[in-house]
């Protein structure tokens, strides 16, 4: 990883010439980079399987075992992210050679005997593109996170959720294995936001949504599905202990309130509770949809309470 406005470097460099490996191994340690040297290709591709791996590599042409156009075609059709750089290095200066080079997956090449200003103005523009390509991976991890998750909770949001439980469905239509799914809404939400503010009321969401996650199991799933309410996917779960898991977490709520920036707050939650076996019943929407019903007899029923809404039945 380079840090911003950092050109330093890790480098491999491969090269079965001794002196043309010193030379060149002392030239970039001259300008603070970090030098991985290696005798030969197979070597250089053994290195650049570990992980951390050097993004750029300087490749010898003319090597035993393994030639820098052989690790080179090997590192593209490996290529995932992120990107190693290749300079080629070469005695050879035809262009049919360099072309050749080229269409290999190197980016770059150089001849020798290297120049070390050539040298230092390539690995210059080797570090502009590994540094884009830093700041792209970055900026799509941020995209992608803002795609996924609700932006005042941190949960997943309300697309990333429901796919999460589409994928557990298609997984459990072949192994057979129950999901839970719970529905689950704040009380009375609306008089905290107007007795309140927004600013309480973010906050009391907040909590809430913290309160949930952790007191669920690590492969369990929670996402907020809309305003105040929160979807929970708990794969491998039955009847029973998706019953107990709410009703933990309502009495969790019941017997401690919210304490935040913006005051102490009572809350309590309603519960609907729904299990599939994902047979014949794939869709999240009924699944989905029999929890929703089971949480509006909650709350119904006098809220602070956890309904079970029952099992899919195969044939809906
Ligand atoms: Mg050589």
């Amino acid at each position: 990883m380079i840090g911003k406005g950092n050109s330093k470097l890790r480098i491999l460099l491969a090269e079965d010439d001794v002196i043309t490996r010193r030379l060149l191994e002392a030239q970039l340690k001259k300008w603070g980079h970090e030098v991985v040297p290696c005798p030969d290709g197979q070597q250089a591709w053994d290195e650049l399987n570990k992980d951390e791996s050097p993004k750029l590599v300087i490749l010898d042409w003319m090597m035993p075992i393994m030639d820098g156009l052989t690790v080179s075609k090997k590192i593209r059709e490996v290529e995932t992210r992120p990107y190693t750089y290749i300079i080629l290095l070469t005695a050879k200066s035809r262009k049919e050679d360099i072309v050749e080079g080229l269409e290999a997956g190197a980016d770059d090449y150089i001849t020798k005997p290297f120049d070390p200003q050539e040298l230092r103005v390539r690995i210059r523009a080797a570090i502009r593109i590994i540094q884009l390509q830093e700041d792209l991976l970055e900026a799509l991890k941020t995209s992608e996170f803002r795609a996924t998750h609700d932006s005042l909770t941190g949960l997943w949001n309300r697309y990333a959720i429901l796919g999460i439980l589409e994928k557990q469905l298609a997984r459990s239509t072949r192994d057979g294995d129950e999901i839970a799914v719970i529905m689950t809404d704040v009380d009375h939400f609306k008089k905290v936001n107007d007795n309140y503010g927004h600013l309480a009321g973010d906050e009391v969401l907040r909590q809430t949504a913290r309160k949930i996650k952790n007191s669920l199991r690590q492969y369990d799933e929670v996402g907020r599905y809309g305003g105040e309410e929160f979807l929970l996917v708990l794969p491998g779960c039955n009847s029973e202990a998706a019953v107990n898991i709410a009703e933990r977490i309502r009495l969790e709520f019941e017997e401690t309130p919210i304490v935040s920036s913006e005051g102490t707050f009572p809350v309590r939650l309603s519960f609907g509770v729904a299990i599939t076996n994902g047979k014949d019943c794939a869709k999240t929407d009924n699944v989905v949809g029999l929890a929703d019903e089971a949480l509006y007899k909650a709350k119904e029923g006098g809220r602070n309470r956890v309904v079970f809404g029952g099992k899919l039945d195969p044939k809906t």
